[in-house]
């Protein structure tokens, strides 16, 4: 794909603002996550419910970001919007609405299977 810098420009913008969301939510959830346990055992163990659902949000926000650095390292290296199991290029509807995926639909559709 020929992409005009100013197009990468436009990407890598996008890219930087959601890493910038996710960045926060997951200081968000840091914050929320320090909060010392209540001493009553029934609040304990719903609290401790909380902290599992908070670490996999989590986690889920820090696969994100680690997945937009490595689109970004990708718009560095030219090979932005290259699919990684096929070496096609993405479809442009695809990268629009993630910018960060690295696979085409048909090579996502092989994990999800
Ligand atoms: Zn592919």
């Amino acid at each position: 794909m020929e992409m005009s810098p100013k197009e990468q420009e436009e990407i890598r913008a996008r890219l930087m603002q959601e890493k910038r969301e996710l960045t926060k939510r997951v200081d968000r959830i840091h914050a929320h996550a320090r909060e010392p346990l209540e001493a009553d055992s029934s609040e304990q163990a719903a609290q401790l419910g909380n902290v599992a659902v908070v670490s996999a949000l989590e986690t889920e926000a820090i696969e994100e970001i680690a997945e937009i650095d490595a689109a970004l390292q990708r718009l560095e290296n030219g090979r932005y919007g290259i699919c990684i199991g096929c070496g096609e290029e993405i479809s442009p509807q695809r990268l629009e609405a993630r910018p960060a995926c690295t696979e085409c639909v048909d090579c996502a559709e092989v994990h999800d299977a």
